[in-house]
């Protein structure tokens, strides 16, 4: 196994543990929001309480994302602490998904998970109805934090970039297995110079939304004073 390979096995690890760490946070949120007698679903605490779940995690998830261009990263298994740069970039991923994150609540509200059509009086709604369709809308959000990954390796390649002294950075787009029709597309159609990317995987603008596990890939063309021995263009890779 190369120090490459090691070093994305880890952060596989690490998005696995934070997103591990937000689910369990959110089944127990679930409970605490949860209806009783004739008192709804919580949404109130829900919409405050998953907000927070998901600031932490996107934070993690940024650090992690800006260590992969190899500034700061460790040979331990400490993830590493988000900096100010991972909590605004966390504060960016919330603040974009709050529109659909007020729009599911008001689903909620508006009984939308709760199968009362199928109700009879000999058979009422368990008082947990629609609690499992919640949680995986939930999840999607949670799934979120790959893009933050994404997102914050974009932003520590760039900062590589500029302290290497390099003449361009391109950006492929390299789908995963079985891609949806749009990051098919979006893989034909790179590599991208740095600043003319369409969007990130799992940002939410392709039809696999934040399923996404495309990745993407950098080529570095540095410049010739500073140019490495192997020949220039050094590849930074984001997944694999
Ligand atoms: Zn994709």
């Amino acid at each position: 196994m190369t120090a490459e390979d090691a070093r994305r096995r880890r952060w596989l690890l690490w998005l696995f543990l934070i997103e591990s760490r937000a689910r369990d946070q959110l089944n127990v949120l679930m409970i605490q929001c949860r209806p009783r007698g004739r008192r709804p679903f919580n949404t109130a605490r829900f919409v405050v309480g998953f907000a927070k779940i998901l600031n932490v995690a996107h934070a993690a998830a940024w650090a992690i994302g800006l260590t992969l261009n190899g500034k700061q990263m460790a040979t331990t298994m400490t993830a590493p602490r988000p900096d100010a740069a991972a909590r605004a970039g966390a504060r960016a991923q919330v603040a974009q998904d709050a529109p659909f994150l007020e729009s599911f609540v008001a689903d909620i509200d508006a009984g939308k998970y709760v199968p009362a059509a199928t109700a009879t009086p000999a058979n009422p709604p368990r008082p947990d109805a629609g609690q499992a369709q919640i949680a995986a809308r939930a999840d999607l959000y949670v799934k979120r934090v790959y893009n933050s990954i994404m997102k914050g390796w974009l932003e520590g390649l760039d900062d590589a970039a500029n302290a290497l002294d390099v003449e361009s950075i391109q950006i492929a787009w390299i789908t995963e297995l079985k891609p949806c029709k749009d990051c098919k597309k979006l893989g034909l159609e790179g590599p991208y110079p740095f600043d003319a990317l369409p969007t990130s995987p799992g940002n939410g603008q392709t039809v696999c939304l934040s399923n996404c596990r495309c990745r993407l890939e950098a080529v570095l063309k540095t410049n010739p004073k500073t140019r490495s021995a192997n020949g220039g263009a050094d590849v930074v890779r984001g997944r694999g």
